[in-house]
Order: C-alpha cells, then sequence, then structure tokens
C-alpha cells in the first residue's frame, strides 16, 4: 500500500500535465512502514533525460537521482518510489517499464494524460528478488 497525501498526489498528477504531450518523470521520498506500506512524505520533480524519445520514455539522471536521495536523507526520508506519465496511454506498465525498474520493494506510479488532463494514477509494487523474476504487482493508493 502506498500513503499519500492530496497535496503530494495532487503534484505528480499536475507535473504529467504540465510536461503533456511528453512523460514527466520524479521521485517519491518518504518512509517504509515495518508493514511494508509506504507513505510519501514529498515528491521530487525530476527532469527527462529521454529528450530523443520522451512521449514514450523518461529516464532520470543518476547524478540528479543522487542528487535528490542525498538532499531527502537530510529530511530524514529516503527514496520509496517512482512516477511518470503516459500521454495519450493507460496508467498501466509497460514492458519497457519493467525492465528499467531496478528498486526492489519501491513503489512504481504511473498517470495517464488524456489531451493534457490527468485521468487515472496507478501504483505497481516492484517485487522479486533479482532481475530474472522481478515483477510490477498492483498497488492500492490511499490519498489521504
Ligand atoms: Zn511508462
Amino acid at each position: 500500500m502506498l500513503n499519500i497525501r492530496r497535496k503530494e498526489y495532487e503534484a505528480l498528477r499536475q507535473h504529467g500535465e504540465e510536461t503533456y504531450p511528453h512523460e514527466c518523470c520524479g521521485v517519491l521520498l518518504g518512509q517504509m512502514g515495518d508493514d511494508g506500506a509506504r507513505t510519501v512524505i514529498s515528491v521530487a520533480r525530476a527532469g527527462n533525460t529521454r529528450t530523443d524519445s520522451a512521449h514514450n520514455r523518461y529516464n532520470i539522471d543518476p547524478k540528479e537521482l543522487i542528487r535528490i536521495q542525498r538532499e531527502g536523507r537530510e529530511r530524514g526520508e529516503d527514496i520509496i518510489g517512482f512516477y511518470h506519465s503516459h500521454p495519450d496511454h493507460p496508467a498501466q506498465w509497460s514492458q519497457t517499464d519493467l525492465s528499467e525498474a531496478h528498486w526492489f520493494g519501491c513503489s512504481y506510479v504511473i498517470t495517464s494524460v488524456e489531451k493534457g488532463k490527468a485521468v487515472l494514477t496507478n501504483a505497481f509494487e516492484l517485487t522479486g528478488s533479482d532481475e530474472n523474476d522481478k515483477k510490477l504487482v498492483d498497488e492500492k493508493i490511499e490519498v489521504m
């Protein structure tokens, strides 16, 4: 389960509207509970380095990710997930999303943006023990 406040939830959906027709991407920071539930405390926007194909691919610059991780740690927050948008495409993970997901136990949040308007937001947890048996599994989003 992914717990997120209304403000952060709206912020990540709005990000997808702003970058439409390109994909947006960003990082979810917060705390991992003992029961495996993740609670978002803040969201960090990231630039999409995939300028060659920004409408259907996203990638966060590793240097930017390290900076976001460091700034989060200073506030006592860990990286607990990632988000991106699917312009004019369903809020379901693609094969590319799965192959490019490497953070086990983290949430991958996808928002479909249709004609510039954020529609559906879904979350998936990356489960498995290694690259060969990893899976993105439906996860409930609890908007607080
Ligand atoms: Zn995607």
